[in-house]
């Protein structure tokens, strides 16, 4: 029986429901003496191992077909009066019985019907065993009776607990019936055979439950490491979070746009793509604060970063909170033009917003100031001096009244845009 491998080829990816977790844990402390699991957990043991048990039950089945055809050469030799019979109820009884069978249960696919088929093959070759030792007329049909422990052992071996609790016990009716019929001429036979056959049973039934204890308990384990590693997948991926989210804006972090930003760098650099920053810092925030309030302050950051996300629609794109209330958005594979006018989607975002700014000399709305620099990392300047570039366009868009978007051009005049403005026509990528 190859029970053990079912439940290692019988993994199911994804996380595992938490309740499923508690009952593997409440299962392997109560234990399960009865050979089940609680439904819930029954029914997805079964699920796991079905595909493997069916492969396991499909070869069993075949060679228990090839076994009771071979069986012929013991009716030939020792009751050759019932060889007729034997070769119809073996060859066509039993084996198209048994094929027909494993047809329909890789048609139907029930867990439950293939174990209690297990069964049932191993009764059907129980009975017509019997019917042919009855049929039989030779003084040793009796010592043929043993026969049946092979069948017992094949079948029990194969089958779970109590399909095969339920097997042994048919051939112990059957076996008292051929017991009590055929004749024994020794005085011996009957004993013999009847208390090999108990023996037999016995054994074969405690194998049997021990096996599938383990098969359990195996299964429990693996339930158990799964969902420890699931804990553990879980918690790296809140503490990856953590580290590189900011907790008030759920934004990325500087740390994480840090790194980013050198990934970036270097793919565009490979690539020979351009790579365009967009600085941004709210205008009059202290005064923000300080007319509204702190939490006031939190959450007009908190709107600024939606805002700013709902502008970055590109994959490759990212936001991220730089530190107090400046913000960076990068992008990767954008020419100047494009870069100013996501830049002024910002502006015009962010003032759409309507959140007021009462502060005696700012507002009426809140609004941010925006520096652009686009480069090619290939051909121009490094990261930092891409940096500063962003930041000298960004302190020019304060320096000309904020709510503002400012680039230097490429003949090195820094152009800025209000509202109002329009795109030059010098820019170029
Ligand atoms: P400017 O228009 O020139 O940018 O002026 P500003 O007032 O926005 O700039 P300044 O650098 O003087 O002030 C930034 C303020 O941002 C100061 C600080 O209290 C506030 N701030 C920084 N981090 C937070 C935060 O997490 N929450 C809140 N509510 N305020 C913050
Ligand atoms: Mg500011
Ligand atoms: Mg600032």
């Amino acid at each position: 029986m190859s029970q053990a491998g079912v439940i290692q080829s019988g993994g199911v990816t994804g996380q595992q429901p938490p309740d499923r977790a508690a009952l593997v844990e409440q299962t392997l402390e109560r234990g399960f003496p009865l050979m089940v699991f609680p439904p819930a957990l029954e029914g997805f043991f079964q699920q796991e191992c079905e595909a493997d048990r069916l492969r396991h039950v499909t070869a069993s089945g075949v060679a228990a077909v090839l076994l009771f055809a071979g069986m012929l050469v013991s009716d030939w030799l020792l009751t050759p009066e019932t060889f007729g019979l034997a070769c119809a109820l073996r060859l066509g009884v039993f084996a198209p019985v048994v094929l027909a069978g494993l047809w329909a249960l890789r048609l139907i696919r029930s867990a439950q019907l293939t174990e209690w088929g297990i069964a049932l093959a191993g009764m059907l070759a129980i009975l017509l065993t019997g019917v042919i030792l009855l049929k039989a007329e030779s003084r040793w049909a009796l010592s043929r009776v043993v026969e049946l422990n092979i069948i017992v052992v094949y079948t029990c071996t194969l089958a779970r607990f109590w399909p095969a609790v339920a097997m042994a016990g048919w051939v112990a009716l059957v076996q008292a019936f051929l017991v009590f019929t055929l004749p024994d001429f020794t005085g011996v036979i009957s004993i013999n055979a009847t208390l090999l056959v108990l023996v037999v049973m016995a054994f074969t039934l405690f194998g049997n439950y021990t096996l599938e204890r383990h098969e359990r308990c195996a299964f429990l384990m693996a339930q158990r490491e799964r969902a420890l590693q699931d804990a553990l997948e879980a918690s790296h991926a809140q503490l990856a979070h953590l580290a590189t989210t900011d907790s008030l804006t759920e934004v990325a972090n500087r740390r994480s746009a840090e790194s980013f930003l050198a990934q970036t760098w270097a793919h565009a650099q490979k690539r020979d793509l351009s790579v365009a920053l967009i600085a941004i810092d709210v205008d009059h925030f202290k005064r923000f604060n300080d007319h509204h309030g702190h939490q006031a302050g939190d959450r007009c950051l908190q709107s600024v970063a939606r805002a700013l996300t709902s502008c970055s629609r590109r994959a490759g794109d990212l936001v991220a909170r730089m530190g107090g209330e400046e913000f960076l958005l990068i992008m990767v594979d954008v020419d100047q033009r494009t870069a100013m006018s996501v830049a002024q989607r910002v502006r015009d975002v962010v003032r759409g917003l309507a959140v007021p700014h009462a502060a005696p000399g700012c507002g009426p709305v809140v609004t941010v100031s925006v520096g652009v620099a686009t480069v090619r990392p290939a051909h121009q300047v490094g990261l930092a001096e891409t940096m500063k570039q962003a930041d000298e366009a960004l302190y020019a868009a304060k320096g000309s009244g904020r709510n503002r978007v400012c680039t230097r051009l490429a003949d090195g005049e820094m152009h800025c845009l209000d509202e109002a403005g329009l795109l030059p026509e010098g820019l170029g990528s």
